[in-house]
């Protein structure tokens, strides 16, 4: 198998399931607990929060543990949104967010706040002339993604945070798609809240947390006991938590080289289909990119149906985003830098990862160039 699909999960790394082992059954003790047998899981939980604030030039106390990278923009906008309600109601994100922030969007404007969904030109990008001009005096938020999942296109997300900050704005970022691909600190992109998600970077599922810098409102997300400083109750998830961490230790030393390893990998591969297929057009910035994205839509096929044809070869490859599958309207990110609705449906995602090698990514462009013709063929001759 072939598997293509890393921007929807990854798998997670043996060395992560090792390090959650012991808090399953051995080291069970609940982290709250005073007595000795619940320092292990105390450790546990503490020295993943220590990785995971230095991976980000964070403090230890602004990591906050949640069940992945939904929640912790849930958690974001919501807690956010009430915190600094009396200031105003207004907030400002763009059109090409994750559902898990544009739902929550649209929740909150059912509870009396404003939103403006920002456009995005074709590559993109958030245009911070309008996102300047946007700003109102009741803006109490501006949440823009890291990095697309869909497109890969990485945001100017420190010059956004130094509009936030100059208007004494609240920025959060979901950095779920950029966490682990690419260098960030907070203190340098002037973000307030960042959100990622474990499975996203070969750490286990329904594990993820949110960065909330010191001194900014955020009201708690779950009410019960008095972990992760009170705003986020509920016994801790050990194992996940252990996993997390771990998963971001390994993501850390190995950043740079895979970095260099996906880059390469992908832009072989964008030239491949660019340079044989004609009417391929790829989606997303040339270079602002994630390490890991290839994005084309083609001319003349259905998405769809190429993506079954790579699945009779083994070959896992995505429609836009996992959340969109089986859907035949075209995705919101697709529509939102303009392409139209036929070209849309013509399109698919290839997501490298660490383990992926040139024998697999040859393969994989061989297969979608031929069967890009096939169905062309096919078309026409019907
Ligand atoms: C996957 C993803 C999420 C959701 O994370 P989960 O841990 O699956 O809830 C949010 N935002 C982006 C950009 C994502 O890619």
């Amino acid at each position: 198998m072939i598997y293509l699909d890393h921007a929807a999960t990854t798998p997670m790394a043996e060395q992560v399931a090792a390090s959650m082992q012991p808090y399953y059954a051995k080291d069970y003790a609940n982290a709250s607990t005073i007595y000795e047998f619940g320092e292990k899981s105390r450790q546990a939980v503490e020295h993943a929060r220590t990785i995971i604030a230095r991976s980000l030039h964070a403090h230890t106390n602004e990591i906050y543990f949640t069940a992945g990278g939904s929640e912790s923009d849930n958690w974001a906008l919501k807690g956010t949104a009430e915190a600094y309600q009396k200031k105003g109601r207004h907030i400002i994100t763009t059109q090409i967010e994750h559902h898990a922030v544009l739902h929550t969007c649209k929740y909150l404007e059912q509870q009396g706040y404003e939103v403006t969904y920002l456009p995005v030109d074709e590559q993109g990008f958030v245009n911070l002339q309008q996102l300047e001009e946007s700003i109102r005096p009741d803006t109490i938020l501006i949440s823009v993604m890291f990095a697309n999942n869909e497109i890969g296109t990485i945001e100017p997300i420190a010059q956004i945070g130094r509009i936030a900050r100059r208007h004494d704005i609240v920025f959060h970022t979901d950095a779920v798609q950029a966490y682990a691909q690419i260098p960030i600190n907070v203190d340098f992109y002037h973000i307030d809240l960042l959100s990622a998600s474990g499975h996203k970077f070969y750490g286990p599922k329904g594990t993820g947390f949110l960065y909330i810098r010191n001194g900014i409102k955020t009201a708690s997300f779950l009410h019960g006991g008095g972990q992760e400083q009170g705003r986020r109750a509920g016994t801790e998830n050990v194992p996940g938590i252990a996993g997390i961490g771990k998963a971001a230790e390994i993501a850390m030393r190995t950043m740079s080289e895979r970095m260099y390893r996906e880059t390469r990998l992908r832009d072989w591969m964008i030239h491949e289909i660019k340079s044989r297929v004609p009417g391929a057009w790829l989606n997303g910035d040339r270079y602002a990119r994630l390490p890991n994205n290839v994005n084309f839509s083609f001319q003349g096929i259905e998405g769809e149906t190429l993506l079954l044809l790579l699945d009779a070869k083994d070959i896992c490859a995505s429609a836009a985003s996992a959340c969109s599958t089986g859907s035949t309207e075209p995705s919101h990110v697709l529509t939102a830098i303009g392409r139209e609705p036929e070209l849309a449906l013509g399109t698919i995602r290839m997501t490298l990862g660490e383990a992926t090698t040139w024998e697999e990514v040859r393969i994989a462009a061989e297969a979608v160039i031929e069967n890009v013709e096939l169905l062309r063929e096919v078309e026409a001759g019907m």
